[in-house]
């Protein structure tokens, strides 16, 4: 395996969005019925619920605390170290969200909590990933391309959720990718 330059999401791939939203809808909204985290079938995860909630949910995962609460993605922490160990130079690229004043800062205290301080260094926050240089994109998005600034220089690799199985595209999860090695459908003429 030659050594690439990864690029990994954070929100759906290294932190469990979906999930931390869940918590708080069993708090602030206990009179709707929890969602099972399979029937979250949108991106946006505030449109998996009626459209009378929606804005709460939003503000939801903008208040203080939310991001820096996210529980790590089942296998990816050690996926992070497998990659690293594998020789590849492995950078976490995020979008923060439009309400940036506690997401910013939280993503930061997050992967230092559990990456550590080196991967802190290694942060990328942009709303535009088309113009981060990279071999691989591994990301939860649909199309994280959509409405960039120009053509991606990576790949795009989509992390399993179940609001992007009608998605046709190269998909993994950390279970994937460290089973059946690094990405073995991986065809860098596409
Ligand atoms: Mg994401």
């Amino acid at each position: 395996v030659h050594r690439m330059l990864l690029l990994v999401d954070m929100d759906g791939v290294l932190a469990d969005f979906t999930q931390g939203v869940l918590d708080l809808m069993v708090v602030h909204h206990p009179e709707i019925a929890p969602l099972p985290y399979e029937a979250h079938t949108k991106f946006e995860v505030q449109d998996n619920y009626p459209e009378d909630l929606r804005a709460s949910i939003r503000h939801l995962c903008e208040q203080p605390g939310f991001f820096k609460a996210l529980k790590p993605m089942v296998g990816a922490i050690e996926g992070m170290r497998w990659l690293v160990a594998a020789g590849h130079d492995v950078r976490i690229c995020t979008a923060p969200l439009k309400q940036w004043q506690h997401c910013v800062a939280e993503k930061y205290a997050w992967v230092a909590e559990h990456l550590g301080e080196e991967f802190v260094r290694k942060m990328i926050l942009t709303r535009d990933k088309s113009l981060v240089s990279g071999a691989i994109l591994i990301d939860d998005r649909p199309n994280p391309a959509e409405h960039g600034a120009q053509e991606p220089p990576w790949l795009h690799f989509l992390y399993d959720q179940p609001y992007n199985r009608h998605v046709n595209a190269r998909r993994v999860t950390w279970e994937s990718m460290m089973r059946e090695g690094m990405f073995p459908t991986i065809d860098m003429r596409k």
